[in-house]
Parts: structure tokens; sequence; C-alpha cells
């Protein structure tokens, strides 16, 4: 008599675990502050874009006198605007909890109104269509306005008088007239000039290009002439030391990255940053996301009213003080991932912002695995699908177009949008260790396509069938415009074929309601064989996806997915362990039973779970008992053994 035995692993992913939360509000809350909501996503759009969005931003110069005693600033923006109608006769911005003063055209007063949301000025002479001119808007920003875009405090709260922005992802409005979203950069870049008592410092989006001096105060010129989106221009005023890392590129370039900081954090900082040129070779290495696309890279900590761990504002990332003394690399890698897939390329609303939030999630797992290893990276990983699996029932979104409450959603758009990418990277084949291939290949074209600009999921999508020349509609409606992930169970039964060992192997899929039905993604195995291993894969079409292989050697265990491509919860099953024979010895469930099927089964595992055979549509056909079961009136053909609970199922063929 030989028995095959059965005996399946059930690896179900746990749940809780902790993740960097990149999106954890807290508030540093100083008594009496004017805190009118959570600073996290609002989109506060009081305005519909689109109604706005006759004309295109060129270039924000904003001029801000900081007392640096209270929350008021005064302040001076020069907007230059290009008109995209034939005869612009009036510049709508979004404007909320700031007071506009006059605004100017070639020194002529011109007429405005604030009503709910925005500034709306008149112009004196319609704009013709793809003419420029440049709007004076003079405002300021009461000490008793609501605590949205600018944040300050003073001592005892602080250890210095600290101002700042932090406005992910529409709150810049609330601290200069802007048009607040990312579809129109202005592509001359943005100029912030911070006049400071003489005692402070400041930092900002850019280079430094000047100091000038009045009165008891500084003026620093900061300047970024890349084209940016407004929710990621800031600045930083308080008392700051500061250093950098000079960091040659492969190109030949060096970008400084600058680093600022209280004094007393001076010394911490060191060691907090010091991955930061690693960080950057790795990243713009010429096989991975491609040359650094800024003149400069830098770090400020958000010493008051910072709601997140890091944020991503372009060229200086501000992050939490607990990054700062205790230190985050990946958090701060994620951040870097940023300046390419977030600030160069820029999600196009926010319904596409797991192009900013998956990629750089993706990119803390690689930096992890630059670091680390490649057992640290499937760990990594592992974690992110975990925190995934643990929000997908309570957070019941794709990853595209999120509810406005989850855009930031650390489950669904990071950690979700993050093996989105892994996947597909799969799929396309790209799949060596530390060896990029075609799928970076589409990522630069990506990069590439939509460089300084913005992009939404259907370019993405396009650029990677343009580089690969696969059809990937199927990949995105399931893995990005729908919900979940899949659920599989995974039987496999054996028998020697001639000098060769053949496997018959099924792939189930029970997803649960919250997801797809199907995922067509290819699912790899491997059969760990005595002295080597093969890998299969499966090629879903069905929820029931039978396959046959031939391997060499005869195969003992089978280990699902052994380098963490596919976002599944669980690769199946029971431990149970069954036996099969029919009337004239030992069968597997490859070989032909006639007239009488011999069930054996452990008693207890019997009493617990109903066995039947099903047909190929899934149809219970009969009721299996331990012992003999008479199958002689059944239709010749393909069954199979189902255990109720165990979703193990072995595959028999009924002869004649
Ligand atoms: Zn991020």
């Amino acid at each position: 008599m030989k028995t095959i035995a059965l005996l399946l692993i059930l690896a179900v992913a746990g749940l809780a675990q902790s993740d960097v939360g990149f999106d954890e509000p807290w508030l540093a809350g100083k008594p009496g502050a004017n805190i009118s909501s959570s600073p996290g996503a609002r989109l506060t759009s009081l305005v519909p874009a689109e109604s706005l969005h006759s004309y295109n931003v060129r270039h924000y110069r904003v001029d801000i006198a900081l007392p640096m005693t209270n929350e008021s600033y005064v302040a001076h923006e020069a907007l230059s605007i290009r008109s995209d109608e034939p005869s612009l006769s009036a510049c709508t911005l979004h404007f909320v909890n700031l007071v506009c003063d006059s605004v100017k055209r070639d020194g002529a007063p011109l007429t405005f109104t604030t009503p709910a949301g925005v500034l709306a000025i008149m112009l004196d002479v319609p704009l013709p269509q793809n003419d420029s001119t440049v709007l004076d808007i003079f405002f300021h920003r009461e000490s008793t306005a609501a605590e949205h875009g600018y944040h300050f405090a003073m001592p005892p709260y602080v250890t210095y008088a600290y101002g700042m922005t932090c406005t992910p992802p529409d709150t810049c409005r609330y601290w200069m007239p802007c048009y607040d979203a990312p579809s129109d950069k202005p592509e001359r870049g943005v100029m912030l000039n911070l006049t400071v008592p003489d005692t402070f410092q400041t930092c900002a989006n850019g280079l430094l290009d000047s100091v000038t001096t009045g009165p008891g105060t500084r003026t620093y010129w900061w300047n970024h002439p890349y084209p940016i989106a407004t929710y990621l221009i800031v600045f930083s005023a308080s008392r700051f030391a500061t250093w950098q890392h000079n960091i040659p590129l492969q190109n030949g370039d060096t970008v400084p990255s600058i680093y600022f900081m209280w004094p007393s954090d001076s010394v911490v900082s060191t060691t907090t940053f010091n991955r930061i040129p690693d960080m950057m070779t790795y990243f713009s290495d010429s096989i991975r996301f491609g040359a650094y696309p800024f003149e400069k890279y830098g770090m400020v900590p958000g010493y008051y009213g910072f709601p997140w761990g890091g944020m991503e504002n372009q060229t200086l990332t501000m992050i939490a003080t607990r990054w700062l003394r205790n230190g985050d690399p990946m958090g701060m890698a994620h951040e870097m991932s940023h300046m390419w897939w977030g600030d160069m390329v820029t999600c196009v609303d926010f319904a596409n912002v797991w192009l900013n939030e998956g990629f750089a999630t993706w990119a803390e797992c690689l930096y992890d695995g630059h670091m680390n290893g490649r057992v640290a990276f499937n760990s990594y990983i592992a974690g992110k699908a975990r925190t995934y699996v643990s929000q997908h029932r309570s957070h019941d979104f794709p990853i595209y177009n999120p509810p406005p409450s989850g855009i930031y959603n650390t489950g669904i758009i990071y950690c979700k949008g993050s093996w989105v990418l892994r996947m597909l990277q799969f799929v396309e084949g790209d799949t060596a260790w530390e060896n990029p291939g075609i799928f970076y290949q589409a990522l630069r074209a990506y990069g590439d396509s939509f460089r300084y600009g913005t992009a939404s999921t259907e370019d993405f999508q396009r650029i990677n069938e343009q580089a690969t020349g696969l059809d990937l509609d199927w990949f995105f409606n399931e893995w990005v415009y729908d919900r979940g992930y899949p659920r599989y169970t995974i039987t496999w039964t054996k028998q020697p074929l001639g000098d060769s060992w053949l496997v018959n192997a099924t792939l189930a899929q029970h997803n649960d309601t919250n997801s797809a039905r199907l995922f067509h993604m290819p699912f790899p195995v491997r059969f760990n064989c005595a002295g080597e291993s093969a890998l299969a894969v499966f090629h879903p079409q069905d929820t029931l996806a039978l396959d046959t292989f031939v391997l060499a050697a005869e195969p003992l265990s089978l280990t699902p997915d052994p380098d963490n491509w596919v976002l599944d919860s669980a690769h199946v099953t029971a431990g149970v362990e069954e036996t099969m024979n029919d009337e004239r010895g030992t069968i597997n469930a490859a070989t032909v039973v006639r007239g009488v099927l011999l069930l054996q089964v452990d008693s207890r595992q019997h009493s617990a779970y109903r066995t039947g055979l099903l047909d190929v549509s899934g149809r219970r056909v009969m009721q299996l008992v331990p012992g003999p079961n008479d199958v002689s009136r059944l239709s010749p053909g393909v069954y199979f053994v189902r255990q109720e609970g165990n979703h193990l199922s072995l595959k028999v063929v009924v002869g004649r």
C-alpha cells in the first residue's frame, strides 16, 4: 500500500503591526491655540478648482514680514499669470483666513471682492489669451485667525519662537492667495522673501539667493525656479543652526542637502541625517529613479504644529521632532523619494494620490532592502501587507479615488499602493534582486514624460503598456480601481511519472465580499524538492485554477509566493492529513477511480468538517463518508474531494 499524505500549512498573515506613521495626526497644542479642526487631510475645496481655471499661474513671489511675537504677518504677493481665455477680465484665487488690503496692477489699484474662500480680482484691462501680467496683492494675517496653513508658537510652549507652513493637501490658501490645486504648477516656481527680526533665521524651498538687512531685521531671499504644487511650498522661521552635505551625483553634479535645526539639536542631527547621502546616491542612480530633479535637498524639523512623521515639501522635507531625535531612515527615504514621485511628478488630483504615497512607501521598502538585504526587504514589505490587511475592512475603498477622509490612509493608499508597484514589477517580469530592469525603465519613462508636471493613473498605465507591450487593463482594474486582495487556497498532489514527478495543483480564490471576485494576478509557488526546488506560476482565469506541473525531482513541500510578489492575505490551508485508497490499493487524487472511492480521514477531522465530492462547477454531487463510497453511478470526469472549512481539495478522475 502506498499513501499520499497532504499536509499543507496555514499561514494567515497576522494583523496588528506597528508601522511608520506618516499620517498619524498629532498636534503639539499650545493652550488657547485656535485650532478649528484636525490638520490632516481635509480637501477644503470651497470653490471647485475648475471654476478658477481660466488662467495659468506662472510664478509666485511672496514677501512676508514675520514679527515672530504672534501669529500675524503682513505680506505682498506678486502673482504672475497668463490668460487661458480670449479676454480674461477677472482672476479668482483660493484665499481663506486672510485679509486682502489692496491689489494693484502696474501700480494702479484694482477692485476685488472676497466671497467665501476666494479672492476675486477684476482686471482693469482684460488680458488677451496667452498674454501675461503681474498682480500685486497686499494682504495680512490676523493673529487671531484659525490655525491652518501657518503655525506659530512662542516660549514657553517651544524653546524658541517658531513659525512654519504646512499645507497638504490644500491649505496653502490659508497663508497665501493661490490657485490651490496641483494641476496648475507655476512653471517658473516660487520666491519667498522672509523678513524676520535679526535674531532669527529662515529656510524655504530652493536656495538662499541673498540676505538683506533693515533696521533690526533681516530679509532672506529664497528662490526656487522649478514648477511646484502649492501644497509643497514651505517656509520656516526660528533660531536655526545649519549644516549641509554636498552629495556627488552619478552625472557629475553635486547637490547640497542643507539641514536646519535648533542649535541644541545640531549634534544629534549629524547622526539623524547621516544616511541622506547614501539615500540620494541610491535613488538617483541611473538604473533606478534617475538624476535628482532639483537644485538642493534639505530637512527641517516641524517644531510646532507639525502633524505628520514627514512632509515632502519640495527640496525641504519637514520631519517630526521624534524623527530628528530618534532617527527614522525609512521615513526619511520615503520623503526623499517624493522628490521624484510627488514633487517632480505630482498626482494631477487627489483621486490619484497613490501615485505619490504608494510610490514613496514602495521606495521605503527598496531602501530597507538596500540597507539590510533581501530578507529584511521581504519582512519590511510583508509588514506593509499586514497593515493593509488590518485596515482593509474598515476602509473599504480602492487606492484610486478614495473618499476625502481617506486620501492619506496608511493601509490603503500607502501600503496597498506600495504593493501595487511591487506586483506590477512582477507582472512585467522585472524580478532580479537589486538588478533593476524593464519596470524601472518604465518608471523613468513616466518620470521623463511628466517631469515637473502632473500625472494620472491612466498616464502611468499607458507608459507601462508602451514600455512593456503588455495589456495592463486587467491589472489596473483589479488592483487600482477595485478593492481588496485575493485569498488563496492551494492544494496539490504528486505522482511519479517515469523519471519525473507529476504535480496536480489547484489555486482556489475565496475572496471576501470587499474584494474583487477574481484576481488574474499570476501566482508563484515553489516546490521544495530534495536537493533543489522548482518555481511554478499559476495564471488564474477563474476562482478555481487547476494546473499540472512536471518536476524533475520529487516535491516534498510547497511554499506559496516565496519572494513576496503578491499581496494576498494567506496561503492556505488546513493542518489536515488525508489518505485515500481505492479498492485496488493506493490511489492519489490524480489517478483514476473506478467503482469505489475509499476515503480515509481522521475521524475527528471528519466530524468537524463535512467532506464532499464536487464536480468541476463546484456543485456537490456526493457526501463522502469515511471508508468506501460508491462512485460507480457518477458520470466519468473530473471531481474534487473537498473538506468544508479547510479549503482543501483533491482532484480525482472517475473513470468508466
Ligand atoms: Zn508620503
